[in-house]
């Protein structure tokens, strides 16, 4: 009984960690001439909003995309 809550436990904190990594890239942002931050994935100016609070460095909607590819590994879950 209690092994099964433990096991439960463990699973949401190795999921939150996993989300984590997603949510704070590794990557090195990129700029280009004028400074401005743009997208790893296609080259769009990330708005300064966007990455001033999450460090973003991928625009909406790749960043969004490669969420959704990530969660898919763990689509059974939920
Ligand atoms: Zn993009």
């Amino acid at each position: 009984m209690d092994d099964l809550d433990r096991a439960q436990a463990i699973e949401e904190m190795q999921r939150e960690q996993a989300l984590q990594q997603v949510r704070r890239p590794a990557e090195e942002p990129e700029t280009d001439a004028s400074g401005n931050r743009v997208c790893l994935e296609c080259g769009d100016i990330i708005p300064v909003l966007r990455f001033s609070l999450i460090n973003a460095v991928r625009c909406v909607d790749c960043q969004s995309a490669l969420e959704k590819h990530n969660k898919g590994y763990n689509s059974h879950v939920g």
